[in-house]
């Protein structure tokens, strides 16, 4: 018979955490804390083959989910001794959905369900009457937004009215009386909008919750999280349903949240924040203000709210255990979820703790330390894509600053942008292409896709487990929150701090690691890159096989790839170093000049200052691989556009107008992407490759000279479609280095091509003969692959991912069945034809983890990327060969 729940509780379980796909995280965790003999409070869980089921067949349940279902509650009144709807001793459950994957805040939850007219007075004696009806209340409110679909808002202000009618600003001002009357209009809301009583039966309001939590699945709000974590609609959720323990029961009762270590900063130790008397949510939803688990915690942070170190000695003892426990179970940063009730310390939940890439590094590099995991482990702990948040700026502590108010350092990093006060109009924004701070009293997860849009986020209410501290902390992006100071009116679009006002589209600076909000634009630095991050990255190094350069032609950018440890230059762009100052007058020159003598005229003089380019290059790299590619694009990018540019241009080069308005619309490709340019230019105009053959070895010998470390540059021929090409190209490098070499300027070089065109990846064999090494440059080769360019396919991409017609944006992913195939082939034929032929790729590609992944599957030597994704790239590759390691043992 198929098996659809697993119970747990009593210090056994049915599941493991090794059953994360059946039992979602939360369940598979659930079940597992229950086997370690931790206090969990009994329940079970319905599997994710209950939810695929349930879509499969018109939202129906297998046959034998109901009886499944009964054994379970049966399970539950074993260990509890309370049974639903018994009117002395009656059980009440929470309904939680449970993911393979977190999706924190996305799907729905019903607590305390089991109420009911009869339940409720027996509550009311094992507790007491206020705490009842209160209890009531808050689930027919929570049932019946999440099952029955009534507005949240109703049910609020029905209850406003009567705190007004009674005088009380505050809910803990109401009494047993009110709540009860409160209750009796809640229950006429729910019949008069949906034309039945509330459901009185424990086993219809179950059923109701399940179906519910399923539903949730295909929600709006899970399914754009899904799609930016990249989590498939096919795995479904679990529904977990779980006998209820009360962080509300008064003064001894508590709930709270912590991680085994600082979320921030990846200190060891408990770390978090709780309130007493009060339920889950209300720590999350960060309406009242938390206070610290820890004594030495509340001294820090200079709060006079007392620690749970000090009013609950006993369940802080117990948290700290429990917390060790399944650190060390887990071999991992534990958050966990818990709950006191009358002194008894229960645990909710445990997961992996999401944590800022600051904390990822230290833990990691901690717990390597401690023995807790090994080196390779820690290795892959770390997000690559996280070096992102390290490798942004921090403000500058010596550039001048208005501070504007403090709020708590939820999520590090630095961020400057205009102020917009809702998600919609942030979304609006960015696509206008502007930099945005997120500006709220708190978020929910309907401000998602606004967090996405801005660069920061900031909030005036919460604590550091706010929706918008976590999920900020999540996509790596400053966040500061809890900046109480701040007034927001969201009609009027201002912020007030202290009678000053700031408004929609003014610039402001958050720092998310200081928690700070300063005016304007406050000046920035680069980040260091030592410590844990240089420990981690050297671990990485020894673990990869892949090498990483960087692409790179001015001296910072090489400076910089060097401080991030490329291991040399896989793409140096000439025609960057055609652009500047001076030096375009000459290219101008040579474009214009009517023979070859005349251009090799203009080239003379270019040549002393693309020597001098090249020299510096060869010197900062030292004797580090160097690939240097001749000039790539169409002349005509280099000549004047509009008729003004033109006149203006002609006067200075004292030519007719006229003539050089000729030679534009002559040189203006209709296909930019292909036409005359790259290989077909350097061999209609090979004095163009002489100069720059010429350069790049005479650069070479001196920089050789200055440094004492040999340089073997390699010279690339770009958009080669035919093996013709290369060999005509190649022929005026020798031509020209012979030349050279007879006049006691002799430099090792090599030669080698770009594969960025589908015809050369299908001809690589014949290709390879003539080359040294292949770079795939997977730019060209996706838009010429896609006959789209980037910025065409922009309009597509989007809506694309969105409808599933496509998996990943293959402008940033090499696609494994489609450009990743031409790559995969060409490497494999080239390789036969000359075996040894060095690869490498420095399309953009060469920079993203999961294409880094590709590229070492298949083989390729290094990837090449822009210096600040090096250290990202070279984390990436050693998980990629951690992986295929993995793979081969397996
Ligand atoms: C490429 O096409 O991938 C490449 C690296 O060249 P560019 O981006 O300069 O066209
Ligand atoms: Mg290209």
């Amino acid at each position: 018979m198929a098996k659809w729940v697993y119970s747990f509780g009593g210090g056994r379980a049915e599941g493991s955490a090794a059953m994360r796909e059946l039992l979602g995280g939360k369940g598979a965790n659930l079940a597992e804390m229950a086997n370690l003999g931790l206090p969990v409070p009994p329940g079970f869980t319905v599997t994710t083959e209950v939810c695929t089921h349930f879509y499969a067949n018109d939202r129906t349940y297998p046959a034998e989910l109901k009886g499944e279902v009964e054994v379970a509650l049966g399970a539950i009144a074993d260990h509890t001794g309370k049974v639903f709807g018994d009117r002395s001793e009656p059980l009440l459950v929470s309904v939680r959905s449970g993911a393979r994957a977190s999706m924190p805040g996305m799907m729905d939850t019903v607590l305390n369900l089991g109420l009911n007219d009869d339940t409720v007075d027996a509550i009311a004696g094992l507790a007491d009457e206020r705490f009842a009806w209160d209890t009531y209340r808050r689930f027919i409110q929570m049932y019946g937004s999440v099952v029955l679909g009534i507005e949240h808002h109703e049910f609020e202000s029905i209850l406003e009215l009567e705190r007004e009618k009674r005088g009380e600003t505050e809910d803990t001002g109401l009494d047993a009386e009110a709540w009860k009357e409160i209750v009796a209009q809640y229950k006429a809301l729910v019949e008069e909008t949906i034309d039945k009583p509330f459901p009185q039966a424990p086993s219809d309001q179950l059923w109701g919750a399940i179906g519910a939590v399923f539903g949730s699945w295909m929600n709006p709000r899970a399914e754009s999280y899904r799609k930016l974590h990249d989590i498939p609609a096919s795995w479904g959720t679990a529904v977990n349903v779980q006998a209820m323990v009360f962080g509300n029961m008064g003064e001894t009762s508590a709930t709270g949240v912590a991680f085994t270590r600082n979320p921030a900063t990846g200190d060891k130790g408990l770390y978090g924040e709780f309130l007493v008397n009060a339920q889950g949510e209300d720590v999350v939803a960060g309406i009242r203000t938390p206070q610290e688990i820890t004594e030495s915690a509340r001294q820090m942070s200079g709060t006079k709210l007392p620690s749970l170190e000090t009013v609950m000695p006993d369940a802080f003892a117990e948290l700290g255990q429990t917390a060790e426990r399944l650190e060390a179970h887990y071999r991992d940063m534990q958050d966990l979820e818990f709950t006191v009730e009358r002194g008894t310390f229960w645990i909710l939940q445990t997961r992996a703790g999401k944590r800022t890439a600051n904390a990822a590094l230290k833990v990691a590099v901690d717990m390597a330390g401690e023995g807790l995991i090994t080196r390779e482990e820690a290795v892959g702990r770390v997000e690559p894509e996280a070096l992102n948040q390290l490798l942004h700026p921090t403000l500058d502590p010596a550039a001048e600053r208005t501070l504007i108010a403090h709020g708590l350092p939820a999520s590090p990093g630095a961020a400057t942008g205009e102020i917009v006060f809702s998600a919609e109009a942030a979304e609006k924004l960015k696509a206008d292409g502007r930099e945005l701070i997120l500006v709220r009293n708190e978020t929910s997860p309907e401000d998602i896709n606004g967090m996405v849009a801005a660069l920061g986020v900031l909030t005036a209410r919460g604590g550091m487990t706010s929706h918008a501290a976590v999920v900020a902390r999540g996509m790596g992006k400053p966040c500061v929150c809890g900046a109480g100071a701040l007034k927001i009116d969201y009609k009027a679009g201002t912020m007030t701090v202290g009678g000053k006002s700031w408004k929609a589209g003014d610039v402001i600076t958050i720092d998310g690691a200081a928690g700070q909000i300063f005016e304007g634009r406050v000046p920035t630095l680069r980040p260091e890159l030592t410590g844990d991050f240089g420990t981690l990255m050297g671990w990485a190094d020894t673990v990869r096989r892949l090498k990483v350069r960087a692409n790179a032609e001015t001296p910072n950018d090489a400076r910089a790839a060097r401080e991030f440890g490329a291991e040399g230059i896989g793409l140096c762009r000439t025609e960057h170093m055609f652009f500047e100052g001076e030096r375009i007058i000459g290219v101008r020159e040579m474009i214009l000049a009517h023979d070859a003598a005349g251009r090799r005229a203009a080239l003379e003089k270019l040549l002393p200052m693309q020597r001098k380019d090249f020299i510096e290059l060869f010197k900062i790299m030292h004797g580090l691989p160097v690939t240097i590619r001749l000039l790539d694009p169409p002349l005509h990018e280099f000549l004047p556009k509009s008729d003004a540019e033109i006149a203006d241009v002609a006067k200075s080069m004292k030519v007719d107008p006229a003539l050089l308005r000729d030679r534009v619309i002559a040189l203006t490709e209709s296909n930019p992407m292909l036409g005359h340019r790259g290989c077909r230019l350097l061999i209609t105009y090979p004095e163009i490759a002489e100069m720059q053959t010429r350069a790049i070895l005479e650069a070479a010998a001196e920089a050789a000279k200055a440094t004492g470390e040999p340089v073997t540059p390699e010279i690339m021929v770009p958009l080669v479609g035919m093996r013709s090409e290369l060999d005509h190209v190649r022929a005026t490098i020798e031509r020209t280095a012979a030349d050279l070499a007879a006049n006691g300027t002799a430099v090792e070089y090599t030669v080698g091509t770009m594969i960025e065109l589908p015809r050369a990846a299908l001809r690589a064999q014949e290709i390879a003969e003539g080359a040294d090494f292949f770079s795939f440059g997977t730019n060209d080769l996706t838009q010429t692959t896609f006959g789209i360019s980037r910025d065409d396919a922009h309009g597509f991409i989007g809506p694309y991912l969105g409808l599933g017609l496509i998996e990943k944006d293959p402008f940033v992913t090499l696609d494994p069945d489609g450009v990743g195939v031409l790559v995969r082939v060409a490497a494999n034929e080239g390789r036969k034809a000359r075996p040894g032929l060095k690869l490498g790729i420095c399309g953009e590609h060469g920079g993203d983890p999961a294409s880094i992944r590709f590229c070492d599957a298949i083989g390729l030597d290094y990837v090449s990327c822009s210096p600040f994704r090096v250290p990202i790239a070279r984390l990436a590759a050693a998980q990629a060969a951690l992986h295929s390691a993995q793979n081969q043992t397996a």
